[in-house]
């Protein structure tokens, strides 16, 4: 049981807020800081959106879409 949650925190994994892919830290294209949170993205794309206008992605109504 120790070695699975070892293995499950070294393979953390984020959902990228634009587009709702997961992604890992070491995958990711970039990652940004908001509000305390660190968001991680696929790529550079879809950082640049989220840079642009953080709280559209956040807000609930938001549906995350390729
Ligand atoms: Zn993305």
């Amino acid at each position: 049981m120790d070695d699975k949650q070892k293995a499950a925190s070294s393979e953390q994994t984020y959902v990228d807020p634009v587009c709702g892919m997961t992604v890992t830290a070491e995958d990711s294209a970039g990652s940004y800081e908001y509000k305390g949170t660190t968001y991680y993205f696929c790529g550079p794309g879809c950082k640049r959106s989220f840079e642009k206008d953080p709280e559209k992605f956040l807000s609930p109504d938001y549906k995350p879409s390729m």
